[in-house]
């Protein structure tokens, strides 16, 4: 009879003994590495409260300029996305960034794109399931639930309240955002 656990005991015992193939060492290494970044990046966002995206692909010959902006008064929004793309009944909003991405969008972005969705379901009467966020490297899709859009809401109405005090807390912790920021030399939180 084949005994399995035997078997495979005395394969481990004789692999034991013998020194790892370096290039074996390095591809676990990488992929260590790997997993660790994918870790840090889905608890960043998890922390951040900014939805998941999925990358898609589509075509630019399909989508559509946006000549006019959008204005809802309830939420006291106006706006424009890039391009519309006709799905069905729906209208989807596209984000264009000239920017590179990394591997999850920026969260501003993200929150920039669910204003479209907003805008474009409150003017239409139609909601679109989701947004289009395109990076010269990656394309997003941002989905619009009911959830996010409480987080939009949220959103707006803290901006609103920051609006009028004079002074405000930083709202990210992203050194890089304030490397680039025009209010670097006066500003007293920055990173
Ligand atoms: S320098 Fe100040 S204002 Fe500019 S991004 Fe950083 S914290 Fe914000």
């Amino acid at each position: 009879m084949l005994n399995l656990c035997s078997d495979f005991s005395g394969d481990l015992a004789d692999t034991a003994g013998l020194p790892l193939n370096p290039l074996i060492l390095l591809a676990l290494l990488l992929l260590l590495l790997a997993v660790f970044f994918f870790w840090r990046s889905h608890f960043q966002r998890v922390q951040s409260g900014v939805p998941d995206g999925r990358i898609i692909y589509s075509d630019p010959q399909l989508w559509g300029k946006v000549e006019k902006p959008f204005f809802d008064a309830d939420a006291m929004l106006t706006g424009k996305p890039d391009y519309l793309v006709k799905q069905g009944d729906c209208f989807i909003p596209v984000e264009v960034k000239s920017s590179f991405s990394r591997v999850e969008p920026y969260g501003s972005h993200v929150f920039q794109l669910l204003a479209y969705c907003l805008l474009v379901d409150r003017s239409t009467g139609m909601r679109p399931p989701y947004g289009i966020l395109k990076y010269r490297n990656r394309t997003f899709a941002i989905d619009y639930t009911p959830a996010q859009e409480e987080a939009l809401l949220d959103l707006l109405t803290d901006i609103r309240a920051d609006e009028g005090s004079s002074y405000c807390d930083r709202s990210h912790n992203d050194p890089a955002r304030c490397s680039r920021c025009g209010f670097r030399s006066i500003c007293d939180q920055k990173l």
